[in-house]
């Protein structure tokens, strides 16, 4: 197949749907993103990467790093994670309060922002610094140092986080969270506000298409672990759209509010597209229809 080829013709495909969604404004710093913009990156598991478009352009990577933060709590915590968090979709917007309060505090899964901070949680325990043990990864994997967080994104965050600091206050009263409140949101939003490409977070995916090795060689999870992670991308990686993603894509895959999505064709590729415009369920419109034209053309998905 030539890859290159492929992705130039999807590039061009996608650029009508540019200005059809909405960047996401809640995040004030993330307001000013030129919608216009798109990327696509895929790397092999022999470690090759192509691109075209935005490929090589910083975005802001937001809930595409829970993906990482939750492979580092695995690989470490292994089967105790689960009784802190479920994996089942939530049929729930990303920040949605109602079901945690069902559900006595438990999230239903660790890609909705209630999970994602019960993740950062436990890897604080285990680590002592969640936020630098994910960065420290990325930066492994990707081969490059300079990788880390856009300051002014994590501080407008910080300031307008009114809904992820009620998800982590009623988290804490039901005795789910480790440590205090105002760190966690601090290791969250740090995370959240990584700034990469797409060829770094294709490159930084690449453990989960080689069944848990990573770019050393060294295994991070065991072969289950990365199936099960992959399953739970499928299941609620976008959120309340995951059925809709399931159908037109057929690939795991986790999004992002800055408009990156990450999805993986276990044993052959990690790939990842980025434009800013979203859907109402928070995935980028032009992202979603790359990797729906990616698999329809390859015929590669896992089904
Ligand atoms: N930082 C964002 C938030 O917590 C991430 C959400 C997302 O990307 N879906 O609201």
């Amino acid at each position: 197949m030539d890859e290159q080829q492929l992705l130039n013709d999807i590039t061009r495909n996608v650029q009508p749907l540019l200005d059809k969604g909405r960047v996401a404004d809640y995040i004030p710093a993330l307001a000013r993103v030129n919608p216009r913009q798109f990327g696509m990156a895929l790397a092999t598991v022999e470690g090759e990467v192509c691109g075209a478009g935005d490929w090589q352009t910083r975005f802001s990577v937001q809930s595409v790093a829970k993906t990482f933060s939750l492979a580092l709590a695995l690989a470490a915590d292994g089967e105790r994670l689960w009784q802190r968090v479920g994996r089942e979709p939530s049929g729930n917007p990303f920040n949605s309060l109602v079901q945690l309060e069902y559900e006595q505090g438990i999230p239903r899964n660790p890609f909705i922002n209630a999970g994602a901070l019960v993740v950062v949680d436990r890897l604080l325990t285990l680590t002592g610094d969640s936020w630098a043990s994910v960065r420290d990864f990325l930066r492994s994997e990707t081969g490059n140092d300079q990788i880390d967080f856009d300051g002014e994104i994590a501080n407008s965050e910080a300031s307008y986080g009114h809904r992820n600091a009620a998800l982590a206050h009623f988290m804490a009263s039901y005795g789910n969270l480790e440590n205090p409140v105002g760190d966690v949101l601090r290791h969250y939003f740090q995370q959240c506000a990584l700034s990469m490409n797409c060829a770094e977070l294709a490159k930084a995916g690449l453990f989960l298409a080689r069944h848990g090795i990573r770019a050393d060689g060294s295994r991070l999870l065991s072969r289950s672990d990365a199936k099960r992670m992959n399953a739970v991308m499928l299941t609620c990686g976008t959120y309340d759209a995951a059925g809709e993603f399931a159908y037109r894509v057929g690939l795991p895959g986790k999004s992002g509010v800055g408009g990156g999505i990450l999805a993986i064709v276990p044993g052959r590729y990690s790939l990842c597209v980025w434009s800013p415009g979203l859907d109402s369920h928070g995935n980028s419109v032009a992202g979603v229809e790359a990797l729906d034209l990616f698999t329809t053309r390859t015929g590669l998905s896992v089904f």
